[in-house]
């Protein structure tokens, strides 16, 4: 059964297939901005795109799949870490980018086959060129600081993704909830976006060499994005990929930098997973709610659990993640635990799981190949082979090896009853706080406060 996927352009469903007489099905993500833990509605994306790149392998074979994921190492929010910290650039982005990989790895996510960094020499070149082929083309125009500029207004095809019309892009940029850009004044126009952005003071020592005629600087985001998945995967791939916040500007500034420098088309497929709800709410710093992975570690979840938590909604529409649903996901994944044992004397070849893997390759349905799972799980006739469940464990990219949880399983009730207690401190009710401590002394647990979460320690030893 081929893939079917929602795609983001033309708004219909549509079967994936490599374009390239290889038969390499060429696959390009967005990956994350190095200057902090990434966070849960961060990994959402690159789990679900992890599904993706799996069930791409079980289509089309391992060998056969070449995806692309790139790692922003220059931008205003990295070089503001690194200058905070009076630390050089190169070290906090490779902090920050060690960590995502630990991160990846915990969670189960396949490494792409290329990760360039925006400020690899080589992919520094790709960029500059870029800009040069546009500004030759008439594309982009260098600005009187030094600055390179695209001029959106020479791309008739601006807005076919994001749907937004030239004389809304003013509009649509003030939605986003930007304010007016400090560079108004340079661009000719306000829908024009930065190919390269000039040095300025707060740079420090982050500069490079810009294109012909332009002023030392560096490079603006979108066009990474452009440069590196031509270098990697030519100027046509076959899926570009991301999370919904970036279909405006940034793939929308990706598809008018590619396709005028190149005059091809750019990705034939574009999909786009949807945001991440905590506790009902977005995400946000005041809120407190962008847990890291170490933050739910800590708090005594496995990764496992949080991958799982983290499929069990379709991707393409909005999922509300608690601290309930990991509690229900460690039960989950320990009744798969469960029932991969019982199935591994079972010699039956039937690919009884079948329908559960058909569920992913009908637009990535997540909770439905779940559902399918379970429901074959429980059913008592048949005899249900192993290496059927292996693969929809290998599709989903479920690894039921890893230990259940980073410390003592904790019982449900005493993990309610810790919810219960960080609430009510949160809220600065100290007396029922003190008042859950003692219950769950009692119960036989410590908890340990941190800045940002808790532990639980069994007393028991
Ligand atoms: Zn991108």
């Amino acid at each position: 059964m081929p893939i079917r996927l929602h795609d983001s352009l033309t708004r219909q469903l549509r079967e994936l297939r490599p374009s390239h007489p290889d038969g390499v099905f060429r696959f390009y993500n967005c990956g994350p901005t190095v200057y902090a833990a990434a966070h849960i509605g961060n990994f959402r994306t690159f789990v679900v795109n992890d599904v993706l790149r799996r069930l791409l392998e079980l289509e089309f074979g391992p060998d056969k799949v070449k995806h692309v994921r790139n790692l922003t190492d220059v931008d205003d929010k990295t070089i503001k870490r690194a200058r905070d910290e009076g630390r050089p650039l190169a070290e906090v982005t490779k902090q920050w980018t060690d960590k995502f990989h630990a991160d990846c790895a915990a969670l189960n996510c396949l490494p792409p086959h290329a990760e360039p960094r925006a400020t690899d020499p080589r992919y520094m070149r790709e960029q500059v060129s870029m800009i040069e082929c546009l500004m030759e083309k008439g594309n982009a125009y260098r600005a009187a600081d030094g600055s390179v500029y695209f001029k959106v207004s020479s791309f008739p095809g601006y807005g076919a993704l994001s749907r937004v019309k030239e004389r809304e892009l003013q509009i649509g940029s003030a939605l986003a909830g930007k304010p007016p850009a400090a560079d108004a004044d340079e661009k000719e126009d306000g829908s024009d976006f930065a190919l390269w952005k000039a040095w300025k003071p707060d740079d420090g020592t982050n500069k490079w060499s810009g294109p012909r005629g332009a002023a030392e600087g560096r490079p603006g985001w979108h066009i990474e994005c452009s440069a590196m998945s031509k270098a990697l995967l030519g100027e046509t791939i076959d899926l570009h990929t991301g999370g919904v916040d970036l279909l405006f500007p940034h793939h929308e500034n990706e598809i008018a930098q590619s396709e005028c420098c190149n005059g091809q088309p750019f990705a034939r497929h574009w999909y786009h997973s949807e945001h991440l709800l905590v506790d009902g709410k977005k995400m946000s710093k005041s809120l407190g709610n962008l847990y890291t992975l170490d933050e739910l570690t800590a708090k005594g979840f496995s990764p496992m659990a949080v991958r799982y938590a983290l499929l069990a909604g379709h991707p393409r529409k909005q999922l509300n993640f608690t601290l309930d649903s990991l509690h229900a996901a460690e039960s989950a994944l320990a009744s798969l635990r469960a029932h991969r044992a019982s199935l591994a004397a079972a010699g039956a070849a039937h690919d009884a799981f079948a329908p559960a893997l058909a569920s992913l390759q009908d637009d990535l349905n997540t909770p439905g190949a779940l559902g399918a799972l379970f429901t074959i799980a429980n059913r008592k006739e048949g005899e249900p082979d192993a290496a059927s469940f292996d693969r929809v464990m290998f599709g989903l990219g479920l690894d039921l090896h890893q230990p259940a949880a980073s410390q003592t399983a904790v019982p449900t009730e005493i993990s309610a009853l810790a919810e219960k207690r960080w609430a009510a401190k949160a809220a600065k009710d100290f007396a029922a706080a003190d008042a859950l401590r003692k219950e769950l002394t009692a119960a036989g647990w410590a908890m340990l406060d941190g800045k940002d979460g808790y532990k639980l320690e069994s007393l028991k030893k």
